[in-house]
């Protein structure tokens, strides 16, 4: 397949913190020119059979995702897999643990903003989340909203919810290297998730992708909503540098809140491994499962 495929593989829905259906994003991608799609919630695949039906019936083809938080050095990292196999034991395990700890942050959060006076975020938040075990900080960013404490989630986490403000509780989320050997147990590719977000120093940076490729990393976020057009060919670098295939992918989470609409981002740069040529053989494709339908029934 070539670099030139309109892939977006990466965003969320209800099953995480966006605000949108497996369904309904799926037509949202196709609507928009998406020809390969993959829905990559937080630590959750509970959405991964809707949205892969959903996609099947628009003629969509589909790649499993998920988007798992990560402590890395003390610091919070995402780390995307895509491709695995949903039912596989260990991936499931793995994402059970790694949510297990939200609700009690949540609690948490609620108390450090009733410090400074804002009450009830807990509840406030839990209205905002379909799915209460993944409950988010974006749930509380919409509840600050709805509260008339922020104009809108930008605001929010420029004031709250971020490290040193008011509502922010550190989190041990899972090991670099447990989360990759989850995805690839299941066979899946561990892609790097917006590098540019962490604003490492070169040296953490070094560390973080030297050590994702010692695990058995194979991808990195190139072209996404969270990087500026000079940061895609600074990671296009990186991935070259490294041995890593590229991704590409929105990140979108909301059609009110997300600076970046599925299916809309540059193509990726030239010279690179797209990271959808390791998962040929991944890509759930509507037509092979209607031939291998109709086949069967032939038979
Ligand atoms: P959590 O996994 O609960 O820590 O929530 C992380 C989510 O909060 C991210 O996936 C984003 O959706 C959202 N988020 C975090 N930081 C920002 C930010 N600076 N601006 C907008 N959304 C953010
Ligand atoms: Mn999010
Ligand atoms: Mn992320
Ligand atoms: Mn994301």
């Amino acid at each position: 397949m070539t670099p030139i495929l309109n892939a977006d593989l990466h965003c969320h829905s209800i099953v995480s913190d966006g605000t949108l259906s497996p369904e309904a994003l799926a037509a949202r991608a196709k609507a928009n020119g998406v020809e390969l799609w993959a829905l990559t919630d937080h630590d959750e695949i509970g959405g991964q059979q809707r949205a892969a039906a959903a996609a099947r019936a628009l003629g969509l083809p589909y790649l499993s995702g998920v988007e798992i938080s990560v402590t890395f050095i003390g610091r919070t990292i995402h780390i995307v897999g895509l491709g695995f196999d949903p039912e596989h034991p260990a991936l499931q395990r793995g994402l059970i643990q790694t949510r297990g700890g939200r609700e009690q942050r949540a609690q948490e959060m609620s108390e450090s903003l009733a410090k400074v006076g804002i009450a009830g975020a807990f509840k406030g938040a839990l209205k905002f989340a379909d799915n209460p075990a993944l409950i988010a900080r974006t749930h509380f960013a919409r509840f600050l909203v709805e509260s008339g404490v922020c104009r809108d989630t930008h605001e929010v986490f420029r004031k709250y919810l971020t490290e040193g403000k008011p509502g922010f509780v550190a989190h041990h989320w899972a090991s670099l290297k447990d989360a990759v050997s989850w995805i690839t147990q299941a066979g899946g590719v561990a892609v790097i998730a917006h590098p540019a977000r962490y604003k490492f120093s070169i040296n953490e940076e070094f560390a973080l992708f030297s050590e994702f490729k010692n695990h058995g990393g194979q991808g990195v976020e190139v072209v996404t909503g969270s990087h500026s057009a000079a940061e895609y060919l600074t990671y296009a670098d990186t991935a070259r540098e490294f041995g890593l295939a590229a991704s590409r992918g929105s990140d979108f989470h909301s059609p009110e809140e997300s600076h970046t609409e599925l299916g809309t981002l540059p193509h990726l740069p030239g010279r690179l491994t797209p990271v959808w040529e390791l998962l040929t053989d991944r890509i759930q494709h509507p037509s092979k499962q209607c031939q291998t339908a109709s086949a069967a029934m032939d038979h």
